[in-house]
């Protein structure tokens, strides 16, 4: 059987009927980072002993007639700004080199409670800030698609592992569309759920109004199953919301009846490439050639939303990392001559450029006499940003356009213009400004070879909408079966 060329329904029933045992789906993911994880780059660690003794136990489980839960041996990349007890979380920064959590995320527990093995942590950009992975202080990550090209970001070590089959499920977090971009640059499905329907608890916060954990996988039915087994509410996260996790996996094969899809006009905007926009046309025809009543839908707040989404995610980052002060937590600096310069001498050590640029920038939104033009004033375009979904969902079950207006761009290319990777988020911040749920499905390549996603969004709490609608595509498409070559 090949292992890793399957996806996680297959392995399931494999390990169900005992073609394979979970020991040796697992050996088999742990080969194929021996024999490419180098090259890829996706992991900062990977726990090769403790995922061989989770999948053991799997193993031991399944024949002495235990139950198992809905994930049982599959083997999961868990990027590294969530909390694995025992297990470092970095962070991908200096500042957390050597952060070993005496606790584990929610998503952690429900991991393990589902009886998936965490097989390794993934890179990201320096605590999730950027779309490319390079921000990272402590690795480069590379597509697998085309290793001179970015995975994206900040999920990119989660989507470079998941696809290059270095793991079969990943888990990410999205606070500007750290999930779905990578996702469509590397070629697999990536979905950010509904703001509030995954705890936080124990994910490092980065914009905590925006952040959100989500699945990665290589189809649809996979990123349900991984979805329906993190979510639901947790106390430890005051934002979680209270509400029944529907059964994903189970009503995902259910077509949509008389689907109405709004094609976002903003989303195909100067700037699209012309493979990104035939691709997505092309997608946008294959929902009607199913039935779907398509129609254009504007979001006139769109050109507002990166503007707004940096003033906002840059003042709670700046909060947020305050607490990074080499005595609460953190890296100390060894060298200082008094406290003040202690907390200075560890800051500027430990953080990267663009960390350091958004605390600046959100201390300066937040400060006296500016916080009014700035930091409210991006409140304020918030709520006309969910305005505008909440408008089109009127209308429309789903909104669909390009996950990102590019493929993905080449390591260093952007680097040093924040600003155009800043641009490259431009189709996905939109929905962590407004809390809705959003999803990336492969949907073609561009003309040198690298994938393009679609994105689709919904209305708040419309998951199993989304990946109905998801699987109506990928039914019956091709793109999500394609494996980079170099594997
Ligand atoms: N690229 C966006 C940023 O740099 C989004 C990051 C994210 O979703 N974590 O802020």
């Amino acid at each position: 059987m090949d292992i890793t060329g399957s996806t996680t329904g297959q392995l399931l029933d494999a390990m169900q009927n005992g073609t394979v045992s979970a020991v040796e789906v697992t050996q088999a993911y742990l080969n194929e980072i021996s024999a490419h994880g180098e090259t890829v780059g996706a992991f900062l660690s990977v726990d090769s002993e403790g995922s061989l003794t989770q999948a053991a136990e799997v193993d031991r489980k399944r024949s002495s007639g235990e139950s198992l839960g809905k994930l049982a041996g599959l083997p999961v990349a868990v990027k590294d700004n969530i909390c694995t007890k025992g297990l470092a979380t970095t962070c991908a920064s200096r500042m957390l080199e050597n952060f070993v959590p005496p606790y584990d995320a929610h998503v952690t527990t429900q991991l393990q409670n589902a009886d998936a093995i965490i097989i390794g942590k993934a890179n990201l950009d320096e605590f999730a800030m950027g779309s490319s992975t390079e921000n990272s202080a402590l690795q480069v990550t590379r597509n697998p698609w085309n290793i001179d090209h970015a995975p994206g970001g900040s999920s990119g070590g989660s989507a470079a592992a998941v696809g290059a089959r270095l793991a079969s499920m990943g888990i990410g977090s999205d606070t500007g569309g750290s999930i779905r971009q990578p996702a469509s640059f590397c070629g697999v499905v990536g979905m950010k759920p509904t703001y509030g329907r995954v705890s936080r608890y124990g994910l490092v916060a980065f914009a905590s109004s925006l952040d959100q954990i989500g699945p990665f996988a290589t189809d649809v039915t996979g990123t349900a199953r991984l979805l329906e087994s993190i979510a639901g509410y947790d106390v430890r996260d005051s934002t979680s919301v209270d509400r029944p996790v529907p059964g994903y996996s189970a009503t995902v094969e259910q077509p949509l009846e008389n689907l109405r899809v709004g094609v976002v006009s903003e989303f195909f905007g100067e700037g699209i490439d012309s493979d990104v926009d035939a691709s997505i046309r092309a997608a946008i025809d294959v929902y009607r050639s199913l039935g779907a009543e398509v129609s254009e839908v504007s979001l006139p707040h769109t050109r507002y939303a990166v503007a707004t989404y940096y003033l906002i995610a840059c003042s709670e980052a700046s909060s947020n990392l305050a607490r990074y002060d080499g005595v609460h937590y953190g890296r100390r600096a060894e060298q200082f001559e008094n406290m003040i310069d202690m907390y200075a001498a560890s800051r500027a050590e430990g953080f990267g450029a663009e960390v350091k640029r958004r605390i600046m920038l959100g201390v300066f939104a937040l400060s006296e006499g500016y916080s009014d033009q700035y930091y409210l004033k991006g409140l304020k375009v918030r709520r006309l940003i969910r305005n505008d979904f909440d408008a089109a969902f009127e209308n429309v079950d789903v909104l669909a356009g390009p996950t990102c207006p590019t493929p993905a761009f080449k390591i260093g290319e952007l680097v040093d213009d924040p600003l155009q990777m800043y641009l490259s988020d431009i189709c996905t911040i939109s929905a962590n400004l407004a809390g809705i749920p959003g999803v990336s499905v492969p949907a073609g390549f561009s003309s040198n070879g690298l994938p393009i996603g679609l994105q689709l969004l919904a209305g708040p709490f419309e998951e199993e909408k989304l990946l109905r609608a998801a699987r109506m595509f990928e039914r019956e498409t091709v793109w999500h079966t394609k494996r980079p070559s170099f594997s």
